[in-house]
């Protein structure tokens, strides 16, 4: 693999790269829920909130992945469960179960909206159906998930809660052909923000924004966006992905992960609708 492929290969975890924070909601009797727990950044971010202690409910659509997720905390030697439901956010009784079974397991006091996916096309040729269920899983199943948790949030012993929810640059910014990418991470910081003006400081919640990370969502739209641009490639990589960011490495999952638990964690506490923009300077400089 040459160097530039080698700078989106999917890394593995480890247990060295994930931060713990002390913190006494941090148990085993308290759970978090983690969409698009199979892959990519809701897969370490699962592994993550468990090495904290949390009971996870991790889940997706992808069965084989959760399965992954499970075998790959294992491997870690992590103690706390990662439950797994199987589930599709575009259909609201699936969504529904989700929470239920959280519930199940432990008192539902975090929920990480995770879940995501990327389609390429511009305005004109956009497909519809591509867009609702962009719209679905990225927006409206984070805004049912949310709604569904607040009273299991509330029920618990000292009524507080927190939605971590999962932005990017396009949440900022945005590029050309991916538009129902960009208003859909438009969108969850309004929910954030939403979250936080219902939660009375009781509930809290935030948005994280990165740039490109080592994901297989990313790896999979870089030939997409070399033929849409014409350009190679390792292009793609160098000027699209890297472009404008004043470092020259692309995050990590696990990196991702550790800040959905410093915004849940105690270290958060006056984090409330706000953004944690990591993004290596990419949206706040230019040229
Ligand atoms: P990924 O493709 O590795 O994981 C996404 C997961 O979402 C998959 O496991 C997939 O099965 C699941 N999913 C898709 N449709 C679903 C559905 N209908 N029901 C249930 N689950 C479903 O991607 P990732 O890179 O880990 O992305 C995770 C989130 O991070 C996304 O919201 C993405 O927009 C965001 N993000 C990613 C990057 C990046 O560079 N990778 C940057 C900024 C933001």
């Amino acid at each position: 693999m040459d160097s530039s492929r080698e700078q989106v290969a999917v890394p593995e975890i480890t247990r060295d790269r994930i931060h713990t924070v002390d913190d006494d909601s941090f148990t085993a009797d308290n759970c978090c829920i983690v969409t698009g727990g199979g892959s990519g950044i809701g897969r370490a971010l699962s592994l993550a909130a468990a090495e904290n202690g949390l009971t996870v409910v991790a889940t997706d659509i992808d069965d084989d992945g959760l399965a992954e997720t499970v075998a790959h905390g294992e491997e870690l030697g992590i103690e706390a469960p990662i439950e797994t439901v199987t589930a599709d956010l575009t259909v609201d009784d699936d969504v529904e179960r989700i929470v239920d079974e959280a519930a199940s397991y432990g008192d539902v006091k975090y929920l990480a909206n995770v879940a995501g996916m990327q389609h390429i096309d511009a305005i004109e040729d956009f497909p519809m159906g591509a867009y609702d269920r962009m719209h679905r899983v990225m927006l409206r199943a984070p805004l049912y998930l949310t709604k569904l948790c607040l009273p299991h949030f509330r029920e618990t012993d000292d009524g507080r809660g927190c939605v971590g929810n999962m932005a990017s640059v396009h949440g900022h910014y945005v590029t050309a052909e991916k538009v129902a990418y960009n208003v859909s991470k438009f969108g969850l910081r309004g929910l954030t923000q939403s979250i936080a003006a219902e939660g009375d400081g009781d509930v809290r919640s935030f948005s994280v924004s990165t740039g490109y990370v080592k994901t297989p969502l990313v790896a999979n739209q870089i030939p997409d966006t070399a033929e849409s641009r014409g350009i190679s490639v390792d292009e793609v990589i160098s000027d699209v992905m890297l472009g404008q960011a004043r470092n020259d490495e692309m995050m990590e999952p696990v990196d991702v992960a550790n800040l959905f638990v410093l915004g849940f964690s105690k270290l958060a506490r006056h984090l409330n609708g706000g953004d944690l923009l990591f993004d290596g300077g990419m949206t706040l400089t230019y040229e």
